[in-house]
């Protein structure tokens, strides 16, 4: 192993060590999986939130409407084709699956997408304001953070979606004002890293603003980290995290 970060990271992506941290996860057990940890960051708004997960065939799994995001389990996830009608599973599918599909349609990219209304991060998206960097995790992905004001259009219509799709341009993430949070990923891991980092990093963000202000992590310092992170992964951080799920709520990968 070397001393420089990037080579470090770069290591532990190729050699993540030859003890199994999880099981062997299905696609349906990994997606129930980033439900049941992002509640535990406070993605916690009732039955509010929706992550879909485009799989090789271009069919996306997503969350069932009717269900919270600390009760579903993997044999709940829905499959849906590219019209958004349900081809698996008995649960209902939200009609917000079209702004999901719109994404998913221009960005390769976007194998995963995660929209709720977080606890700190919707207090941002109300006061239309990016938070600053204040700390190490709040600066594990960089970046720029897009504020959209969807009520200027509302999304129930396919041409909304796809304007605010263009719109979104190749953001890793968005704060829409008034109402949430849009998350990209490439894949679990990473939409992972990038949910729990712009929640953690408006927590602190707001924290600070509570006690009269605080000094932000300089820039060039948080870009240079979260440029890392996000080319490389935080090593073991999503596996903890699914086997802390899985510690609290075994059902999960039923
Ligand atoms: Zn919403």
């Amino acid at each position: 192993m070397t001393s420089e970060p990037a080579e470090t990271l770069a290591h532990y992506k190729q050699h993540p060590g030859r003890i199994a941290l999880t099981p062997e996860l299905s696609p349906q057990q990994e997606l129930a999986l980033l439900c049941q940890a992002l509640f535990l960051e406070g993605y916690d708004d009732h039955i509010a939130g929706h992550i879909s997960y485009r799989q090789p065939d271009e069919t996306l799994l997503i969350n069932p409407w009717e269900l919270t995001w600390d009760e579903l389990k993997s044999s709940d996830i829905i499959r849906i084709d590219t019209a958004g009608n349900v081809i698996e599973g008995e649960w209902n599918v939200t009609p917000a699956n079209l702004l999901h599909r719109a994404i998913h349609a221009v960005r390769a990219d976007a194998n995963v997408i995660i929209h709720n209304h977080p606890r700190y991060a919707s207090v941002w998206a109300n006061k239309h304001e990016i938070p600053q960097i204040f700390d190490q995790t709040g600066a594990n992905m960089n970046g720029e953070i897009k504020l959209y004001n969807e009520y200027e259009g509302a999304l129930h219509q396919q041409e909304q979606c796809e304007i605010a799709a263009r719109e979104l341009g190749d953001a890793k993430w968005a704060l829409l004002a008034n109402h949430g949070v849009l998350v990209i990923g490439s894949d679990i891991r990473q939409a992972h890293i990038r949910a729990v980092t712009l929640e953690w990093r408006c927590r602190q963000a707001w924290m600070v603003e509570a006690i009269g202000g605080g000094t932000p992590m300089p820039e060039e310092q948080a870009e240079k980290l979260g440029g890392l992170i996000d080319e490389f992964g935080l090593p073991f951080m999503w596996e903890a995290m699914v086997r802390r799920v899985m510690r609290h709520r075994p059902q999960v990968l039923k």
